[in-house]
């Protein structure tokens, strides 16, 4: 028997890319903050900051050791996949903005709405 395929510990990069697999949907950018949910219980959510002095979650993990947990980690991933509304700030993924029409007396030209703020200013 080999001993050596010790199966590997999961990392928290690895845990934190499962989570935003299974729960894309569910984790949303509200007011400059990430909220992504527990794993168990999806319907509470730890609040993540992507800072640029570093990321900050309120869940245990990061409050005792300081490490990026998973929460961060999707969070990031969520971040490099979505785009940000000219209308609203929120974040979103592209499939859910459209590109306002380039004579748009309200945006600029290559500025991307989300669909509410879409119909809002009657760029659809
Ligand atoms: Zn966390
Ligand atoms: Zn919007």
């Amino acid at each position: 028997m080999d001993t050596t395929t010790v199966p590997a510990k999961t990392t928290r990069l690895q845990r934190g890319i499962a989570l935003y697999r299974d729960h894309a949907d569910g984790i949303r950018f509200e007011r400059g903050v990430w909220l992504v949910p527990f794993l168990s219980e999806e319907t509470t959510v730890y609040e993540v900051r992507l800072g640029t002095r570093g990321a900050s979650c309120e869940c245990r993990d990061h409050g005792y050791r300081h490490v990026d947990c998973l929460h961060i980690h999707a969070a990031t991933i969520a971040k490099a996949k979505t785009r940000e509304c000219a209308g609203c700030s929120g974040r979103f993924r592209g499939r859910d903005l459209v590109e306002v029409a380039p004579d748009s007396l309200t945006f600029f030209e290559g500025d991307e709405l989300c669909r509410p703020c879409a119909r809002a200013h009657d760029e659809l």
